[in-house]
């Protein structure tokens, strides 16, 4: 369990960790791989959130998924991009989770992945929470605990009880 003061330090944040739909680049489901493939390499990022037309969550893309469908006998042969959509080659199990979060999850999800999905009762996809706006929270509350809370070592209790 997460400690009472990290949890409330953390908390007062909770807003700042999630980085809006309208800010996430994504991809359809349906657009096909040489679209997928221009938008990654434009907007830099190793993956992205992969959503319907009516913004539902769907999975997730990166550039090795689609890579792989490029490599031909010869070689790489770009015009397999155009044959395929985002939806054959996308990663759909895909771990997401639903406001209010618990930020034990969020950590927990956060050690083997880059960010967690954010969706709401409907799967609408809301946001993502990264690794480093997390850490920023964590940064923060790792300079406010002093300010907010008295810390000592429970070593001391045990002494101060043993000598009584
Ligand atoms: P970061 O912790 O900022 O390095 O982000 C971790 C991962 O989250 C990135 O590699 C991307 O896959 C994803 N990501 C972060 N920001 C965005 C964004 N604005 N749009 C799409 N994906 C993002």
């Amino acid at each position: 369990m997460i400690a009472k003061a990290v949890e409330q330090l953390m908390e007062q944040r909770k807003e700042k960790f999630m980085i809006p739909a309208e800010l996430v680049a994504n991809v359809l489901e349906n657009n096909n791989l040489e679209h997928a493939f221009l938008v990654l390499t434009k907007v830099r990022y190793a993956k992205i959130p992969v959503l319907d037309s009516k913004q539902h969550f769907k999975g997730l893309l990166s550039l090795s998924m689609i890579t792989e469908t490029m490599l031909g006998l010869n070689g790489i042969d770009p015009s397999n991009l155009t044959k395929h959509t985002v939806a054959d080659v996308m990663e759909k199990d895909v771990h997401t989770i639903q406001k209010p979060f618990k930020l034990e999850d969020i950590l927990h999800i956060l050690v083997d992945e880059n960010f967690v999905v954010v969706v709401d009762e409907q799967e609408i996809f809301t946001g993502i929470i990264t690794r480093r706006e997390l850490l920023k929270s964590v940064n923060h509350m790792a300079h406010e605990i002093g300010n907010n809370y008295e810390i000592k070592p429970l070593i001391e209790k045990a002494d101060s009880i043993r000598s009584n």
